[in-house]
């Protein structure tokens, strides 16, 4: 659905979520049977309509302005205001005032550790947490080729939280190389 946000979105270079990760998103969605969820990183506003189009209620969080009022065109366009709540903030001054049933971060991909640590005490037990580009484009099994010292220091970050969040006893986590590999977490306790 959504195939016009879609094409502008390849058009303006705008990175929204690929078709097979979307896929497995709405899967665990009805899988699950998700009511709430908190996503970190709108653009605008693909992924969010995509999930709310199964009857989620969804707060998505941008702290770009062009991308929060993109979102805000696109979700009124599409008649979703009452089921999406666009928040302004970086997602690190953001305090979430319910429990959701899924966390989806798709955000700044050197931060993925510190959304997980903030955004987690607002998760049901027994809820999830997805993570996008967790190979970030293939990279991730190539740092040592990198030339760009940034980019170097930015794979082996999103490295680091993979062992990480495997290693994490409270979720029982699986990394799954779907679209630009994913994680699926659950909480256990
Ligand atoms: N989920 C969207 C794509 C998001 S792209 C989709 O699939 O349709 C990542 C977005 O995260 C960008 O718009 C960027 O501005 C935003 N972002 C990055 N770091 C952020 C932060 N700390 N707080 C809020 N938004 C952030
Ligand atoms: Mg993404």
């Amino acid at each position: 659905m959504f195939d016009d946000l879609k094409e502008y979105a390849l058009i303006n270079h705008i990175p929204i979520i690929k078709d097979e990760g979307l896929s497995f998103l709405l899967l665990n969605i009805k899988k699950y049977n998700i009511k709430d969820v908190l996503e970190v990183g709108s653009a605008i506003g693909y992924s969010a309509l995509n999930m709310a189009s199964l009857g989620a209620k969804v707060t998505t969080i941008e702290r770009n302005l062009d991308m929060y009022n993109e979102a805000i065109n696109n979700i009124s366009k599409y008649n979703f205001q009452d089921k999406i709540e666009v928040v302004y903030m970086d997602a690190l001054s953001y305090t979430p005032n319910k429990l959701y049933d899924l966390i989806f971060i798709d955000a700044a991909k050197a931060q993925n550790q510190k959304f997980f640590l903030r955004f987690t005490p607002f998760l049901k037990v027994g809820g999830i947490v997805i993570i996008d580009n967790l190979n970030f484009h293939g990279l991730i099994d190539e740092i040592d080729d990198i030339k760009s010292k940034n980019l170097r220091s930015m794979l082996k970050k999103i490295k680091a939280f993979r062992e990480w969040l495997i290693d994490n006893s409270d979720y029982k986590s699986e990394i799954i190389d779907v679209g630009d590999g994913m994680s699926i977490s659950i909480k256990l306790k």
